[in-house]
């Protein structure tokens, strides 16, 4: 079976029926490629589908890949009104389920399957003779149990972060107590529907929610709705960092208004005292009886809140235990693809995107695998569709052998204002070798963030992801003028300066 042809007729296995998943089958289909996509939850998209309640901000028309438009378009699909924002629910119902329901995406579609492992078919990691000629192993399980083993020619892991958040002790570590809390049924899963599906669980209830991202900020304002509604419902909110600043964001300053107004909402909660904020609280331990004690150690000592329900908004990381087999290339801090995690570090960077990047970055030693989407930012919280379209699009290029079309890469996101992002020039950030070279700006690493930066303003621009760039970016932070601006200063290290 090593017969190069041979493997050529194999189908590209993506992993995740998610928007990015999809998009990529879009994308392989429309390049004359054979795709097989493997869906853990019992229909497509079950991630989005989990979090229907939420309400985008980005409009439909960052939601929709290219491809996949032009897919639907010829069943007669009625295109959103690009300028509205949808809902998860009407993401999945209006977009993501019509595309699966597409018969050449529905043919190749698995769902209730979920990819336990990948490897190469009779080579374990350490193997490298004729590894680039061995087709790709997939082990997946149905909703019955039964494992199978499916073999491809080129992997898109599309599987998003959203089953494995991080936990909420300090260091990255569950705390002590945690495993039993979450047992108990008084730690919940992420982005719970508190005023639809889950209110009967948080009316009337003492609830924390711990995070400081924008499904915190989700949570805690339709907590204020339902603590409107239902007398006794009690809100408290628990962040490690010192102020919630950096959550209220950048309000009238941000590229997408509907994110602005979420936190300027959310201040207001706050400053009324309908939310009670605990500020530079990092949990160590969990008490679980009836009620859940969580324990914290703060600047004045420790401190103790007694709660019925905890819900976890502290950002999700990517499952990397079923790649064990494949020879990966991560950025050792942010576990995104090396050249892109240094763009990313959520140390750095704050805004929504980053320069449009497709194959060249994304590939890892191994020949013909990808990590594509949500997954691809590592433990980054800022990716965005728009950005993973653009990814699958170089990806499915390269993959048929239209280098040119792969390395072409495409900025299709706004640039409406200033969104300082540290890709100008903040030499601050760690290189990836630990020296005090910028790996995201001053090494000989391709840079298209730069000719980005250059151009600012400007129509959307076409970059190469090939040509490394000899720029002296080391001087003053400027703003660049990058994708959907948050308003708000740089990432986390701009907290620390305030
Ligand atoms: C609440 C919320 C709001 C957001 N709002 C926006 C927004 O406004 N604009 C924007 O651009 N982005 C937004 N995002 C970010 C991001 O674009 C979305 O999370 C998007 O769904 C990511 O798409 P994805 O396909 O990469 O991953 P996912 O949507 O997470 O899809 C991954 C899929 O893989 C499946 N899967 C997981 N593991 C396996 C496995 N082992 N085998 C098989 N299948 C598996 C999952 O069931 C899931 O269906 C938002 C995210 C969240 C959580």
């Amino acid at each position: 079976m090593k017969d190069a042809a041979m493997i050529s007729e194999l189908p590209v296995a993506v992993i995740g029926a998610g928007p990015v998943g999809l998009a990529a089958a879009a994308e392989l289909l429309e390049r004359g490629l054979t795709p097989v996509i493997f869906e853990a939850g019992a229909a497509p998209a079950a991630a989005v589908a989990s979090w229907g309640h939420i309400r985008l901000f980005s409009p439909w028309q960052y939601d929709v890949d290219a491809a996949a438009r032009r897919l639907l378009a010829a069943t007669g699909w009625q295109e959103p009104d690009a300028e509205t924002l949808p809902t998860g629910a009407e993401l999945h119902g209006r977009y993501l389920q019509p595309l699966a329901e597409v018969p050449a995406i529905a043919d190749a579609l698995h769902t209730s399957t979920r990819v336990l492992a990948v490897s190469r078919e009779g080579l374990d990691k350490t193997r490298t003779g004729g590894r680039e000629d061995t087709p790709f192993l997939l082990r997946v399980e149905d909703a019955e149990g039964t494992v199978t083993d499916y073999r491809a020619r080129a992997v898109i892991d599309a599987s998003g972060t959203w089953g494995t958040p991080n936990p909420l002790g300090q260091a990255g570590l569950p705390a002590v107590g945690e495993a039993e809390a979450f047992t108990a049924g008084l730690i919940t899963g992420p982005l719970p529907d508190v005023v639809g599906r889950d209110r009967a669980r948080f009316a009337g209830k003492h609830v924390l929610v711990v995070g400081a991202g924008h499904s915190a900020a989700n949570t805690l304002l339709a907590l204020g709705e339902l603590a409107e509604q239902e007398p006794g419902t009690r809100i408290s909110w628990a962040i490690r960092s010192a102020s919630a600043a950096g959550v209220y964001g950048g309000g009238d300053l941000d590229g997408l208004p509907a994110r602005g107004a979420l936190g300027s909402r959310l201040r207001t909660l706050v400053a009324d005292g309908r939310i009670e904020l605990h500020t530079a609280f990092t949990i160590t331990g969990f008490k679980t009886s009836g009620t859940l004690a969580v324990i914290g150690s703060t600047p004045y000592g420790e401190k103790q809140l007694e709660v019925d329900l905890l819900v976890p908004a502290t950002g999700f990381r990517p499952d990397l235990d079923l790649l064990r087999e494949i020879r990966l290339d991560l950025d050792p801090v942010v576990e995104a693809p090396r050249e892109l995690g240094p763009l990313i570090d959520p140390e750095f960077h704050s805004c929504g995107t980053v320069a449009p990047h497709g194959a060249r970055m994304l590939s890892h030693p191994e020949k013909d695998f990808y990590i594509v989407g949500m997954k691809s930012y590592g433990r980054a919280p800022t990716f965005l569709m728009a950005t993973g379209y653009e990814q699958v699009r170089s990806i499915a290029a390269a993959l048929a052998g239209d280098q040119q079309a792969a390395d072409d890469v495409q900025l299709v996101l706004p640039e409406t204002g200033v969104c300082s992002t540290d890709l100008g020039g903040s030499c601050d950030a760690p290189a990836a070798d630990g020296s005090a070279e910028a790996a995201s700006c001053c090494g000989t690493a391709p840079e298209p963030a730069l000719e980005q930066a250059a151009s600012c303003c400007g129509a959307p621009e076409t970059v190469t992801e090939s040509e490394p760039t000899e720029s002296s970016c080391c001087s003053t932070p400027e703003p660049a003028f990058l994708g959907i601006p948050t308003g708000l200063e740089h990432g986390r290290s701009a907290e620390r300066e305030s």
